[in-house]
Parts: structure tokens; C-alpha cells; sequence
């Protein structure tokens, strides 16, 4: 008997032990690596240890990961990226962005492969402490804010018609207090025929050296979009909503106008931010033809969107991809160029070192369709689906179980996953 407890003891010394030499934690085989910052369209291996992104090769022996998956067939790309959204959900106002409009992160992120996300302006310096301590700080995506240049934030006519809420140093000073946290400055909705509100978010950003994200608000002959985006907006700054109906985007003959050129040869960034009312396909679909493509392509995440034409990161993405933009750009477009353009280069991307953030995803083919916010649809043959989203080195959302052992072949039916790995298991469940 005494033999058989040292025998035992032995054996759990060699498993311990087995355990600490693995190099990875997790280890992803066989997928298709979209790394647009590092240049890669592979068939490779993605490891992970200690949260962050350990190794990308041809080839990851196995048997030095705790958790090996096999994602043939499917593309590895980095946590995707979502510049624009809303949600400072949690304070109970009604109508308002900074409330009841927006949503909580983690409940809409995972679920299509986004893992960091900025949201554009539902706070300003008034409350985005507040909006710190009830979101950012409990949220297990990350999320960086674009900060309104209305006091108040997003909160409504009351707030965001009113210049005097428009306070360029107050804004900075808080930008200033949280660099990273606050990736930039954000104006939106204003009505009024001055250059007020886009004048002060530029100064703001001047002073706290971080790019300003234009919601052009009402369009008004007396400040035209041509001589925002021409003259008004510095280079890295972001016009947002780039499709909105209002936007001058074709002449009479469906040609793109050569002015939009012009501003992005200068340095203006354009966004998609889809949204519920900025995505038609009448000036989308010509516009992509002749080369008008976005920077970037944000969801403008909130409650009317999500369950309108814009749905998610991923439907949005596959409106692209249908429209003839290739996969490997779109992925670019939803990684590495949002966190260029909000100064995260470090986002985005799976090169060794980074973050362990991680999307796999699928392309079905199959018949679709897809609408606009005019509740137009435009038939397609492809469509995004996201499979995994690692964040911070775990696993987070697993579709169809692919990190997981069949029920019928378990021999010790208990609690699965690990720690190590595993993001989703309740902590109470674990114990079991
Ligand atoms: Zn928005």
C-alpha cells in the first residue's frame, strides 16, 4: 500500500511538473493567420502564454501547450477593433447616450470577434470618471473613449446645442489625465450654422495631442463638409458616418467627387461608423466601385443599430467583402488601421509580444442579405462568423464548442476548462 501512495505521489510530482514545462497555454493549429500589421496571409500556428501572444510559426508542437485547437479551415486574425460605438449604458437616464441608448460592452463584443472598442463621445469631462468607474473599469473588453467636447457628453439637445458646454481646456485637461484611455476627442449632432463645435474639439485635440472624430451633425450650407475635411480637420483626424446620406459624395454622373481625394491624401481619416442612419448602399455600393473605401470600419454600436441593418462588426465587415473588397483588406480595415488611427499600434495585430487578443472566424457561403439604413437589402454570397474570440488570453466566446471534449467521451464528468485558458466558466461552476 505504501508503495502504491509513493508510486502515486511520484506520478503527481511528474504531472506537476509536466505541467510547469509547458511553454504555452494555449495553442491555436492549422487556421489561416491575417495579420495585416505584420504582412501575414499564412496557414501558421498562433501560441499563447502569460496573456500575451508567444509564438507564430509554420509549425507549434503541441505537446508543449496546455490547450491545443485546431481551427483548419478558419482565419486567425487579431481581436478586431471597433472605434466607434456607444456604451455608457448603467445610468439609468432615458433617451440618452450616456444611458438607456447605449449598451454594456461584453453582452455585443465577443460575439463578433471584437476585443477592444472606443467609444465616441457618450461622455465628457463632466461625467467620463463616471463612466470609468461604472464601464471601462468592469468591462472585460477593452474600451478606450473618445471624449465629447460637450461637458455633459451625449445627452441630448439640452447638452449638445449648447456652445457654452463646449469647454476645449476642460476636455483637454481630462484627456490629459487618462493618455490611452482617452484615444480622442469627439463632436457630434450639432445643428448650428458656426464652426463652434468643431473649432473647440480641434483645439482640444491640439492641446492634448490626440485626433478629433467628427460627427458633422446637421449639414448647413453655411459650413460645408468640403471645407471641413479640406481645411478644418488636421491630418489623423477621423469624419465618421463617411457614407451618411448628407455626405457629398457623387456628381451627377454617380462619379466620386475628387475632393474627398484631395482630403484624404492630406491626412484626413474616413470612417464608416454605420450606425442607424449612415450606411446607404446608393452611395456606399458606386463609391466602393471607384475606390472610395474606408480607413476603417466601425459598427456605431447602440440600441437602434443593433437590431437594424448594422446588427454587428462582422455584418458590417461582410457588406464589404460582398462588395468586392477583399478579406484580407476588410480585416486590416476592422484591426490594424482603427488602432493606428487611435494611436494603439500595439492593438490590432498578433505579433509577438502583444496582447493575447484573438478572433477566429469563418466565411459561409451561402445566399444572404443584407440592409441598409434606408431598410434597403443588397443580396450576398458571404458572411463573416465569428467561431472564437480570445481576449487577454482566454477564451471568451466559443460558437460551436471547438475548445471543448464531447459529453459522451468524458470519462470524470466534472466541471471542464482551466484557469489557464478558459475565460467562460463561472467561478462556482469550476469548484464542482
Ligand atoms: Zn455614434
Amino acid at each position: 500500500m505504501k508503495r502504491i501512495l509513493f508510486a502515486m505521489a511520484i506520478l503527481t510530482l511528474a504531472c506537476t511538473f509536466m505541467q510547469a514545462q509547458k511553454s504555452y497555454d494555449f495553442l491555436l493549429t492549422g487556421g489561416r493567420v491575417v495579420d495585416p500589421a505584420n504582412h501575414i496571409d499564412a496557414v501558421m500556428d498562433v501560441a499563447v502564454a502569460n496573456h500575451r501572444i508567444a509564438a507564430v510559426a509554420a509549425h507549434i508542437d503541441p505537446s508543449l501547450a496546455t490547450k491545443t485547437v485546431d481551427v483548419s479551415g478558419l482565419y486567425v486574425t487579431p481581436g478586431l477593433v471597433d472605434i466607434h460605438v456607444h456604451v455608457y449604458a448603467s445610468t439609468g437616464e432615458a433617451g440618452s447616450y450616456a444611458g438607456d441608448n447605449a449598451v454594456f460592452p461584453d453582452g455585443f463584443t465577443f460575439r463578433a470577434g471584437v476585443t477592444t472598442v472606443a467609444d465616441a463621445g457618450c461622455s465628457g469631462w463632466k461625467n467620463f470618471e463616471d463612466f470609468k468607474t461604472h464601464i471601462i473599469d468592469r468591462s472585460k473588453t477593452r474600451v478606450l473613449a473618445f471624449l465629447n467636447i460637450v461637458g455633459a457628453g451625449m445627452r441630448g439637445p439640452a447638452y449638445e446645442q449648447n456652445v457654452a458646454e463646449m469647454d476645449s481646456q476642460a476636455a483637454a485637461t481630462m484627456a490629459k489625465k487618462y493618455p490611452g484611455l482617452i484615444v480622442g476627442i469627439k463632436t457630434a449632432h450639432y445643428a448650428g450654422p458656426e464652426w463652434v463645435a468643431v473649432d473647440r474639439a480641434v483645439e482640444a485635440g491640439t492641446l492634448a495631442n490626440i485626433p478629433v472624430m467628427v460627427d458633422f451633425g446637421t449639414f448647413r450650407p453655411e459650413r460645408p463638409y468640403q471645407q471641413l475635411v479640406l481645411n478644418k480637420m488636421r491630418p489623423g483626424d477621423i469624419s465618421t458616418h463617411m457614407y451618411l446620406d448628407w455626405v457629398p459624395i457623387l456628381d451627377a454622373q454617380q462619379n466620386v467627387l475628387r475632393y474627398l481625394f484631395e482630403a484624404r491624401k492630406r491626412g484626413v481619416i474616413f470612417d464608416v461608423g454605420h450606425g442607424g442612419g449612415s450606411f446607404l448602399f446608393r452611395q456606399v455600393v458606386p463609391a466602393v466601385r471607384q475606390g472610395w473605401v474606408p480607413d476603417s470600419i466601425s459598427t456605431d454600436l447602440h440600441i437602434g443599430s443593433m437590431n437594424n441593418g448594422m446588427k454587428d462588426m462582422l455584418n458590417v465587415m461582410s457588406k464589404f467583402l460582398n462588395m468586392g473588397i477583399p478579406l484580407t483588406e476588410v480585416i486590416r480595415d476592422a484591426t490594424s488601421n482603427p488602432a493606428r488611427e487611435i494611436k494603439h499600434p500595439e492593438l490590432g495585430t498578433l505579433s509577438v509580444g502583444s496582447d493575447a487578443d484573438i478572433a477566429v472566424l469563418r466565411v459561409e457561403n451561402g445566399h444572404f442579405g443584407f440592409v441598409d439604413s434606408y431598410g434597403a437589402r443588397m443580396d450576398g454570397r458571404m458572411k463573416l462568423l465569428c467561431e472564437m474570440t480570445v481576449r487577454d488570453g482566454l477564451v471568451v466566446w466559443d460558437l460551436n464548442g471547438l475548445t471543448r471534449d464531447d459529453w459522451t467521451k468524458l470519462g470524470h464528468y466534472h466541471a471542464q476548462g482551466s484557469p489557464v485558458w478558459d475565460g467562460t466558466i463561472t467561478p462556482d461552476v469550476m469548484k464542482r
